[in-house]
């Protein structure tokens, strides 16, 4: 018998359409895997096996009846614990959400519904997303599957942790400054950030309006396009959702396979490479390079200097959103209500409740954000960080002049150790050098696994970055340098990760 949870979902659709298999073998192939390794790895916070199943047979029962809703109906999906899920409960790796079970879908959980994937659960992540490792979840930190003494990124690392661990073939994510990316790079899966207003928010627990978006978690760029064509399109729910078509994403993909880049513009940017970057991550990133030049591509070198600042000016953007979304936690609509004493008011429950709800670094970005809104400081921080974001976009606009797309490498490092940055807010934040500027303009950006670094062994990834509206630029250049790394590597990367035999749940 085939293992399923080896397959990736392009493969799992060809399956089912020949027959070969059903989506509840398929199903509860994976729901068997969650319950052999999600001991060890930790990516699900919930595990919903008698829905998945349950949605798996109504998949089925369509196909035998013929009215299949999408090409990946029946194959199953991991939602990131940020994403509203009607009747499921939604955390956002919170203590002040546990127990709150929203009454609603988000839309892109909605699009998955309608679409046929069933749900398999939901996945673990940093609190409310603010993080580089998930180890600020509030229910214990998810380990990287290549090696679980250390992260797998954040704070999406559930979500990326479960695909790379064979729990779940696609999983959803989000990325306010890199949370799908940069997991993506240190476990070896593709992640991808839409342009943003490209895929709906409605039902995103915010965590910054402004940089938000949800995307694609997956082991292919392939399957990336092909759950992105689910999940996007125009919105009505959301007022920052663009009303235009998406551009044909999964063709781009098939195009960027045959391995041929002739024509394309590839900007490699300046700021993002130099001191602190880990060199087996720097050497992947050349060979990367090298491989787009070998398939036709035209290499060029872009300047963007305002990228210096993009960490400063999103560490004062991000917590302004975030202190003013994180208000309506307020002990009295959703979740955890705490009384310190019989009788106390509502403001001393609210007090009390907040502190007891929030972890330390969501503290941390409150109250950077509201010092930063104050009246007497809005101007010198607030307002000047916009102004840099307004560079940061003008750059990109030179860059794309010269550039059909921008390269660098995901993440400055593979992944650490669990523990080793915890204390130290600032080299956490460092991780997010290269992702955080297209969140700040708004671009799409993937990431692609470009190998193993040599010190290590462990996996690396290169971002391609395209124009806004342009993502079909980044699955066509993508695959492209899949399909190039795959005959560099003869076998999917994944295979070469040690092999996973976690405890029984
Ligand atoms: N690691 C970044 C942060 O802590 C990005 C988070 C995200 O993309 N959600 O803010």
């Amino acid at each position: 018998m085939s293992d399923w949870t080896r397959k990736t979902a392009a493969e799992l659709a060809d399956a089912l359409a020949a027959g070969e298999t059903t989506s509840v073998e398929i199903t509860q192939a994976h729901l068997d895997r969650i319950a052999a390794v999600d001991g060890a790895v930790h990516a699900f916070l919930h595990v919903d096996a008698e829905g998945a199943l349950a949605q798996a047979a109504e998949s089925d029962a369509r196909r035998a009846a013929g009215t299949l809703l999408s090409v990946l109906d029946g194959v199953p999906i991991a939602v990131k614990d940020v994403l509203a899920t009607n009747g499921l409960p939604t955390t956002c790796g919170s203590k002040i959400l546990e127990g709150w079970v929203p009454p609603y879908d988000a839309t892109v959980v909605r699009r998955l519904r309608e679409a046929g994937l069933p749900i398999l659960g939901k996945t673990n992540m940093d609190e409310f997303a603010m993080g580089s490792s998930t180890e600020h979840s509030a229910y214990g930190a998810t380990h990287n599957p290549w090696d679980l003494d250390r992260i797998p990124g954040g704070s999406g690392g559930g979500s990326a942790a479960a695909v790379a661990a064979f729990e779940a073939p696609l999983a959803l994510g989000t990325d306010t400054g890199g949370s799908i990316r940069q997991p993506g790079a240190v476990t070896g899966t593709v992640g991808h950030k839409p342009t943003y207003g490209g895929v709906s928010r409605y039902g995103l627990v915010a965590l910054a309006n402004s940089l938000d978006q949800v995307g694609p978690v997956t082991r292919t760029v392939l399957d990336s396009a092909l759950l992105h064509e689910v999940i996007g399109g125009h919105d009505p729910l959301d007022s920052t959702s663009i009303d235009q078509p998406l551009p044909p994403l999964v063709d781009a993909a098939k195009q960027g396979a045959d391995g041929d880049l002739t024509g394309v513009r590839i900007g490699v940017i300046t700021e993002l490479a130099g001191d602190g970057w880990q060199p087996g991550v720097m050497t992947r990133f050349q060979e990367s390079v090298d491989l787009m030049v070998a398939a036709g591509a035209e290499v060029v070198e872009v300047s963007c200097p305002s990228f210096v600042h993009a960490l400063a000016t999103y560490y004062l953007i991000l917590p302004a959103e975030a202190s003013s979304n994180l208000a309506k936690f307020d002990a009295m609509r959703y979740g955890l209500r705490v009384w310190p004493e019989e009788g106390a008011s509502a403001e001393e429950v609210m007090r009390a409740t907040r502190d007891a709800g929030f972890g330390d670094e969501v503290k941390r970005r409150i109250i950077l954000g509201t010092y930063a809104l104050s009246s007497g400081y809005y101007d010198a921080y607030y307002g000047q960080a916009q102004k840099v974001r307004t560079l940061i976009a003008r750059d990109f606009e030179a860059a794309f002049e010269k550039a059909d797309v921008l390269v660098s490498p995901t993440a400055p490092t593979t992944a650490f150790k669990l523990g080793e940055k915890l204390d130290d807010p600032i080299a956490m934040y460092l991780n997010d050098l290269a992702t955080i500027p297209a969140n700040l303009a708004g671009v799409p950006g993937i990431s692609v696994p470009s190998g193993l670094a040599d010190e290590d062994g462990l996996p690396a990834g290169v971002q391609i970055l395209a124009p806004a509206l342009a993502d079909d630029r980044c699955y066509r250049v993508g695959a492209a340098l899949e399909a190039a790394l795959l005959k560099q590597w003869g076998a999917p990367l994944l295979d070469k990760a040690p092999a996973l035999e976690g405890p029984s749940a």
